[in-house]
């Protein structure tokens, strides 16, 4: 019952604001740190500077209220305690979790989502092997992104994968390996070959990656007779998402035709995940997968017992005031 009790107490969505440090290029510009968090405190307040008819210069403030605002002196082990170690329990009775990292690009959101994944499978595998030993559970990995509405396996090359529905609500990615794992040493190797093969064209990898979501998802199963001659069946699953810079769904009036179908694309995707995410909080019973391949995609962690985790990853400096209101503004929608 204890165990039970606690398995109900985690909320079905979590909305978290990570604020990250400033960084070198905006201290040499001189840029002022906008963001107050009071210590312990749930709320923050940005300073946004504004010009009078006359040009002079006067500060609006605005506050927002999240689950949890996390400063720049927060570590990414306080980050995990505080979004993601609550659920893993959960994903051994049949739970969908996903979590989210959302922002504009460079505000911390590969920094905070790296990390996350490896830290729960080490969670996962000491439950395994000391709640639910014997019960011939098994650990899979797989690790594949989104770009311009193709899906690409990251653990295969970027080889373009389809997806395809059962009908019973179950999405099913056709072709995506998944690597059955059994200690973390590989869990961090699958990941770090996963980073390295997410779309870096040829301006860096900031650049391209900022337009790809990459999803790295761990599922449980259970294998029918412990010698994996039979499919195993899914009993949880924890996804991770990285989502594309969020002012990517702007360029829709850039010059270049790719880039502009491709901010059109992130523009949807983000839209359709905000509606999603909002028609689960209120239990409605539609709910608009069919809006993007992102929510298409995540549609079984939808339904059913789910949780939802946003870390919405916020710049403190003055030049970032526009995009950082913007994901406040998204973040509230969404809680
Ligand atoms: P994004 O994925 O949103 O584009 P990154 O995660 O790549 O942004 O972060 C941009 C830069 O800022 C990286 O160099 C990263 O190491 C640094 N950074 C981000 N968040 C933090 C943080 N909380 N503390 C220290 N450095 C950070
Ligand atoms: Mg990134």
């Amino acid at each position: 019952v204890a165990d039970k009790e606690r398995v109900n107490n985690v909320a079905k969505i979590k909305v978290v604001v990570r604020k990250r440090p400033l960084n070198r290029k905006e201290i040499a510009k001189k840029e002022q740190d906008i963001i107050t968090i009071e210590l312990n405190s749930s709320s923050l307040t940005v300073q946004e500077t504004k010009l009078k008819v006359d040009l002079t210069e006067y500060v609006e403030k605005h506050e927002f209220v999240f689950d949890a605002v996390l400063n720049e002196s927060v570590s990414n082990d306080e980050v995990y305690s505080e979004t993601v170690q609550p659920i893993v329990p959960l994903i051994f009775n049949r739970t969908k979790a996903t979590c989210f990292a959302y922002g504009q690009t460079g505000s911390g959101k590969t920094y905070t989502m790296q990390p996350l994944p490896l830290k729960a499978s080490q969670d996962i595998l000491r439950l395994m092997h000391h709640t639910y030993q014997n019960q011939g559970l098994q650990l899979f990995v797989s690790f594949f992104e989104i770009y311009g509405g193709k899906l690409f396996d990251l653990l295969n090359d970027r080889r373009k994968l389809c997806m395809r529905e059962d009908g019973k609500q179950q999405v099913c990615i056709v072709g995506l390996q998944e690597f059955k794992v059994s200690n973390v040493e590989t869990i961090r190797e699958l990941i770090e070959l996963g980073n390295a093969t997410r779309s870096t064209g040829t301006t860096g990898a900031n650049e391209e990656s900022s337009r790809s979501h990459a999803i790295l998802q761990l599922a449980i199963k259970r294998s029918a007779d412990g010698k994996d001659s039979k499919p195993a069946r899914l009993i949880g699953k924890l996804s991770f998402i990285d989502l594309a810079g969020s002012e990517r769904g702007a360029d829709t009036t850039d010059n270049d035709k790719q880039t502009r179908m491709e901010g059109a694309e992130i523009n949807k995707s983000l839209l359709a995940l905000k509606e999603c995410i909002r028609a689960l909080d209120n239990d409605q019973g539609h709910i608009p997968f069919r809006g993007s391949k992102l929510t298409e995609v995540l549609r079984d962690s939808f339904v059913g017992d789910s949780r939802t985790v946003m870390i919405s990853c916020i710049s403190p400096g003055s030049g970032s005031c526009e995009h950082t209101l913007n994901t406040l503004r998204y973040a509230d929608r969404v809680k």
